[in-house]
C-alpha cells in the first residue's frame, strides 16, 4: 500500500510518497512560492535523478495536481497513475481540545481545524488548504489528518493547565498543548522498542532539539508533561524562540520601546532564542558552536544556556514520573551534534547517567550512547514525521 504524506504551509508543500509494505520512501519533494511569484516543485524520486518544474502555482490545488503529475511522469514518475496511492496523511498543528488522536477527515474534522484558526493561525489554514486541495485533486480517496498537539492531549490537568483564571480555560481553551507531538510520539516509541523498555511502564524523557526544540516526559508512550505550551514559544530556548520567560520582561521592554504586543511577540518568536542571545550571529546551532569555538563570548553563553535549560528540564521531567529510564536525543541538533549531547548528560550525573564517549561519537542513526553501567539508557533516534504520519494514516484506512 502506498501513502501520500503532505505538509502544507502558506506558501509550501512537502511531501513523501511511502511505500508501506517497507517502510520505504518512493519519493519525496517541496513545492515552494505557492500563491507567489516564482512557484517551483523539486522531485526527488528514490534512485533516479531530482528533477525541477518551474511552473505558476497560483494556490495549493494546483501544486497538488503538478505532484500529481510528476509522481506518475513517464520518465521521472515513480507510480502508473495516482490509483496507486491508497491514502493521504496530513500534518496538522492544531486540533484544540477536540482530538487526542489521528482521524479520518470529514466535514465535522474540518469544521474543527477550521475553528482552531486562532490557535494555529499560521498553519491550520495552510493544513486545511492541502487537504482541500487533495480532496479536489484527488476525490474519493480518504485523507487522514494527523494532529501535532495530539500527543499532549493526554497530559493530566495538573501539567496542562495555566495557574491564571479558570475562565479563560473554560472560554478560550487556553492551556498547555505541545507541539512536536508526532515527533515525540515516534521516538517514544522507536525508544522503547530498541531500548528494549516495558512498554507500557517505560519513563522516557526525549528531547527533540532542533531550530524548534521541545522535551517530553512519556510513560508507556503516553504523554505525561511536554515544554511547549498553548504556542510552541513555551519552554526549551530554540534558534529564534525565547522558551520560558518572566511575562513581565514583555510589559517592560514594550513599555521601554514603544512596542505593541504583535511587535513583542515577533521578537520571542523570531528574533530571540540562541539568534538574540547571540547578538545575531545565527539562528543555526553549527554557526552558534563555530563561533563560541572561535571566542564569541555572546555564542557560548547562548549554547550553554540552552544546553542548561535542557537539563533543567530533564531534571524536571524526571521528577515528574518519579524516575527515568531513558533519555532519547532526536532532530538536527539532537542528531548531529556530539558535543551538545554529552555536555547535557553531564548535568545528570546524580541521576546515574553516563556517556560512552565512542558511542556517542555517532550522528543519525539508533545507537544507545550510555554505558553498560548507566542507570539510564540515553539513545539517539533519529525522528521521521513522515514515516509516523504514513503509519497513523495506514492505521486508519
Ligand atoms: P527544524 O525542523 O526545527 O527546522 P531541524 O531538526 O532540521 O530543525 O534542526 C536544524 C538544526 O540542527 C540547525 O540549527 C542545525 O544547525 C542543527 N544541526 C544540524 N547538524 C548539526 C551538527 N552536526 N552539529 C550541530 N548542529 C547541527
Amino acid at each position: 500500500m502506498k501513502i501520500l504524506v503532505i505538509n502544507c504551509g502558506s506558501s509550501s508543500l512537502k511531501y513523501q510518497l511511502i511505500d508501506m509494505d517497507n517502510e520505504s520512501v518512493i519519493a519525496k519533494g517541496l513545492c515552494e512560492r505557492i500563491g507567489i511569484e516564482g512557484s517551483k516543485l523539486t522531485h526527488k524520486p528514490t534512485g533516479k535523478s531530482e528533477f525541477v518544474v518551474e511552473s505558476p502555482m497560483p494556490d495549493h490545488s494546483v501544486a497538488i495536481q503538478l505532484v500529481m503529475d510528476a509522481l506518475s511522469d513517464a520518465d521521472h514518475g515513480v507510480i502508473a497513475s495516482t490509483d496507486e496511492i491508497s491514502a493521504i496523511g496530513h500534518r496538522v498543528l492544531h486540533a484544540g481540545m477536540i482530538y487526542s488522536d489521528s482521524i479520518v477527515v470529514n466535514e465535522d474534522v474540518k469544521r474543527v481545524i477550521r475553528e482552531c484558526f486562532d490557535l494555529g493561525p499560521l498553519h491550520n489554514p495552510a493544513n486545511l488548504m492541502g487537504i482541500e486541495a487533495c480532496e479536489k485533486v484527488m476525490p474519493g480517496k480518504p485523507n487522514v489528518a494527523v494532529f501535532d498537539t495530539a500527543f499532549g492531549m493526554s497530559m493530566p490537568e495538573k501539567a496542562y493547565t495555566y495557574a491564571i483564571p479558570h475562565e479563560y480555560l473554560e472560554k478560550y481553551s487556553v492551556r498547555r498543548y505541545g507541539f512536536h507531538g508526532t515527533s515525540h510520539m515516534f521516538v517514544s516509541g522507536e525508544a522503547i522498542k530498541f531500548g528494549g523498555l516495558d512498554p507500557e511502564k517505560a519513563k522516557v524523557i526525549v528531547c527533540h532539539l532542533g531550530n524548534g526544540a521541545s522535551i517530553s516526559a512519556s510513560i508507556g508512550g503516553k504523554c505525561v508533561d511536554t515544554s511547549m505550551g498553548l504556542t510552541p514559544l513555551e519552554g526549551l530556548i530554540m534558534g529564534t524562540r525565547s522558551g520560558d520567560v518572566d511575562p513581565a520582561v514583555l510589559q517592560f521592554i514594550m513599555n521601554k520601546e514603544g512596542l505593541d504586543i504583535n511587535q513583542m511577540l515577533n521578537i520571542l518568536n523570531k528574533k530571540s532564542g540562541v539568534l538574540g542571545m547571540s547578538g545575531g550571529v545565527s539562528s543555526d546551532f553549527r554557526d552558534i558552536a563555530k563561533a563560541a569555538e572561535e571566542g564569541n563570548h555572546l555564542a557560548e553563553v547562548a549554547l550553554d544556556a540552552f544546553r542548561y535549560r535542557v537539563a533543567k528540564y530533564i531534571g524536571a521531567y524526571t521528577a515528574a514520573m518519579n524516575g527515568v529510564d531513558a533519555i532519547a536525543f532526536t532532530a538536527g541538533v539532537g542528531e548531529n551534534d556530539v558535543e551538545t549531547r554529552k555536555a547535557i548528560c553531564e548535568y545528570l550525573g546524580y541521576l546515574g547517567v553516563e556517556i560512552d564517549d565512542e558511542a556517542n561519537n555517532c550522528r543519525g542513526k539508533n545507537q544507545v550512547i550510555s554505558s553498560k553501567d548507566s542507570k539510564v539508557k540515553v539513545m539517539l533516534i533519529p525522528t521521521n514525521e513522515e514515516l509516523a504520519i504514513a503509519r497513523e494514516t495506514l492505521a486508519l484506512v
